[in-house]
């Protein structure tokens, strides 16, 4: 069986990785465009392992988290590579907060999260010090990792098993051809039984190439962080977070501690004017058209203009940025920020302007297209990848 994979993103090769390993002599060719493995989502994010907390019981997104956490935990291992176990607290700052704190414990305690402890005050200084709050939700087992580094290793289990990665292709077409599927790139054309897109930022224009529906379309979310100086990382020892507004699927402003040692102080979630627009200034004419043409952009933006706008604010003004972030550490300065490097999120949206929650997958013969798949999708990875290779076998015999 031959199996293409658009977009060597961790998604991308961890399905690869998997085809490999449950479908005897498959052979397995990704494509990316960029130069490099995880150039985008994948190298670009707060390098959270979730444990679980916030999402439906049932969905998805709770049983691939669940399990793709552990999965991961043991591959890390396995390999070598770096997993922290730093545990983290989502923090009620007052009282206000202490229903939407219930409402997650609830979750998190019905998706089976291990080791859940709710905090008062005192004991959210014991495991956080430097952290204020009148209650805080703790989970010891969530954990950091380099999602980047996990995705290099996926792309040498994939080549190792005889698969192939072509860096520097992009995919330009996808076409059905009876049961089998062309794949159209500026170096050639190549035939596969089976085809996997998982294209991140680019996923719903790649899947309807391949025929798929135009819903959801991709709207970017830039994400930006600063960064703690050296001198005082020393403030934050694992994972702060704030209670999230039940309204978005984003986690808000939060204090990640990195594999590497430093501190993250971030991400925002401002509307960003390229696909791939890491900086302020990045923006791409043809991306903001097609924005505005989908029907479902007018309709969030009438829904959630003034949150739009407190991130646009919070953006442009240091000031503002830290004063949000000082609300969970009380002694955090403006000067104690440095800017960081940020990530751009693919965040489905549907035409009637609901940001998709779940992971979404479409299946079309034999072209599976991941269409949404924000956080914690890396954390997922290796549980997404038995499911989409589920998904992509469909009755073949596997070993
Ligand atoms: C700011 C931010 C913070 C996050 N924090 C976390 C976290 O803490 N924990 C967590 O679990 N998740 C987190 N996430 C989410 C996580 O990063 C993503 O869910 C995950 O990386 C998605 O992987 P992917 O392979 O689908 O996408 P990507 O990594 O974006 O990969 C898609 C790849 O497809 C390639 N591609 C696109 N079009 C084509 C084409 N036509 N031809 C060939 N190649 C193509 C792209 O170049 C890219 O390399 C975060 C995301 C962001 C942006």
């Amino acid at each position: 069986m031959r199996v293409g994979v658009v977009g060597a993103g961790i998604l991308g090769l961890a399905v690869a990785r998997q085809v490999g390993l449950v479908v005897e002599g498959a052979e397995v060719c990704v494509f990316e465009k960029e130069g490099r493995v995880g150039a985008h989502q994948t190298g670009r994010n707060s390098g959270v392992v979730h444990a679980g907390l916030y999402y439906v019981p049932g969905s998805l997104k709770a049983r691939l988290c669940r399990r793709g956490a552990g999965l991961l935990r043991a591959y890390c291992r396995e390999r070598g590579l770096a997993y922290a176990e730093v545990g983290k607290v989502v923090v009620a700052r007052d009282g206000r907060e202490l229903d939407g704190l219930a409402a997650i414990e609830e979750r998190a305690r019905a998706n089976g999260v291990p080791g859940l402890r709710r905090l008062d005050a005192a004991a959210l200084r014991d495991v956080e010090p430097h952290a204020a709050g009148v209650a805080a939700l703790h989970s010891p087992a969530t954990a950091i990792v380099d999602f980047g580094a996990v995705a290099r290793a996926f792309a040498e289990d994939v080549e190792t098993a005889g698969g192939t990665i072509r860096l520097g292709q992009e995919v330009t077409g996808l076409r059905r051809d009876g049961t089998r599927v062309r794949v159209l790139t500026p170096g050639g054309e190549h035939t596969f039984d089976r085809v996997v897109v998982c294209a991140g930022l680019q996923s719903d224009r790649v899947a309807r190439m391949a025929g798929d529906a135009a819903e959801p379309a991709i709207i970017p979310f830039r994400g930006e962080y600063y960064r703690l100086t050296p001198a005082r990382t020393d403030l934050v020892r694992g994972l702060i977070y704030p209670v999230p507004d039940p309204r978005y699927p984003f986690l808000g402003v939060h204090f990640t501690r990195r594999v590497d040692g430093g501190v993250d102080v971030g991400p925002n979630a401002v509307l960003a004017l390229a696909r791939e627009g890491y900086r302020r200034r990045d923006v791409r004419p043809a991306d903001v058209l097609e924005t505005l043409r989908w029907p479902g952009f007018g309709r969030l933006a009438a829904r959630h203009w003034r949150t739009g706008i407190r991130e646009v604010y919070g953006s442009a003004v240091k000031r503002a940025f830290a004063a949000r972030a000082r609300a969970f550490v009380p002694s955090l300065k403006a000067a104690d920020l440095v800017p960081a490097p940020a990530g751009v999120r693919a965040q489905a949206v549907d035409a009637d302007g609901s940001l998709v929650d779940d992971f979404r997958v479409g299946h079309l013969g034999p072209i599976v297209t991941v269409r949404n798949a924000p956080s914690p999708a890396a954390t997922s990875s290796l549980a997404i990848a038995e499911h989409l290779t589920t998904l992509l076998l469909d009755g073949e015999r596997t070993h």
